[in-house]
């Protein structure tokens, strides 16, 4: 699957998710998916509003609420199933070998405690520490994240920290335990422009320090093309390509990735007109019969309609679910 030999950090074998509404419908949120992290990469993951990543990253951490269900897969890490292991074992895992980063730093930070009492925190559940270390931790991850006047900071409430300041507070808490793997759920969505790009060279410094892998999740494809290392593209809960970024962008060859990649404003193109992707995402309580993309794609033709396309590899590390495309059938099943 690799276009070159890197050591892989993480192993998402045929994942499959569904919420199980009222009324027995059913809704598959991810739908056999299959892809490997890399040690020290950005792995971008892009798709819109909708289209199943959130639930794909809380899968792989096992966080899927009710009614929701992991009906099968297999999240391979040191060796071991993720998916196997009781909620205290994978309590240990969360946080000390992988954390997250939420949407949303207004809200994901508890207003009625500081700064210093949410990171310590972290150190409190996965180690033993004294209340010295613990500070001299604390201290320490603030001026990592470029907190400014960190000690006068760490005893302040969340309400007291502007929306980027929060963030840093945030990315503070999940690497605080050192993580293999950092996965950030659309990072800068409610934050400005200026506080965005800030946010995202932090991020690309820290993982520079410390070999970190990120997983940066985002339907800002402009964003993900500029960060990331290699980048999947999922739609209506299905991964459709998988390749390094410079193909992505050079060479894409589903036609999604092509209307994603049209969609995008050059600024050096004065007479540019956006192509907008006709339709929206299908609904997935109703399954639908072959291609998932058919209803959207100006390509699509008889076979789509009624036959579901299989992930073919077309050149080393870039795959693509599309029957247009010549390529070698790439399988993971579990079953
Ligand atoms: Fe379009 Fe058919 Fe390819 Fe699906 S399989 S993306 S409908 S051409």
């Amino acid at each position: 699957m690799a276009a070159e030999k890197r050591e892989v950090c993480l192993q998402v074998r045929d994942l499959k998710t569904s919420f199980f509404l009222n009324g027995g419908r059913k809704v598959v949120a991810v739908d056999g998916t299959s892809f490997d992290i890399y040690l020290g990469e950005t792995l971008g993951i892009v798709g819109e509003s909708g289209s199943g990543k959130s639930v794909l990253i809380k899968s792989i951490l096992n966080l899927i609420p009710l009614p929701g269900k992991i009906e099968r897969g297999e999240v391979i890490y040191n060796g071991q199933d993720l998916l196997k292991l009781s909620e205290k074992e994978m309590l240990k895992i969360r946080g000390q070998d992988m954390s997250m980063i939420f949407q949303e730093p207004m809200s994901a930070l508890n207003p009625s405690f500081t700064i210093a009492w949410q990171i310590g925190e972290v150190f409190r559940l996965h180690g033993k520490y004294t209340k010295k270390e613990i500070y001299d931790k604390t201290l320490d991850l603030l001026e990592k994240v470029r907190i400014p006047d960190p000690e006068k900071r760490m005893k302040q409430y969340p309400h007291q920290f502007s929306g980027g300041m929060r963030q840093r507070v945030l990315i503070a808490i999940a690497l605080a335990c050192n993580p293999k793997i950092l996965f950030a759920d659309e990072p800068t969505t409610a934050l400005d422009v200026t506080v965005q790009a800030d946010i995202l060279d932090l991020l690309e410094e820290l993982k520079a320090k410390t070999g970190v892998s990120i997983v940066l999740i985002s339907h800002n494809l402009n964003m993900v093309t500029e960060r990331s290392d290699r980048i999947i593209v999922i739609y209506a809960g299905k991964l459709q390509e998988i390749a390094s970024t410079e193909e992505i962008v050079n060479n894409p060859l589903h036609p999604y990735t092509v209307g994603l990649m049209n969609s995008l404003p050059n600024i050096a193109d004065d007479d540019q007109k956006l192509v907008a992707i006709p339709g929206e995402l299908p609904d997935l309580t109703n399954e639908l019969p072959g291609c998932t993309f058919h209803p959207r794609c100006s390509k699509a033709c008889e076979r789509c309609r009624v036959e579901e396309p299989a992930l073919k590899e077309v050149s080393p590390g870039h795959l693509v679910r599309c029957h247009l495309v010549e390529g070698k059938e790439v399988s993971y099943g579990t079953e």
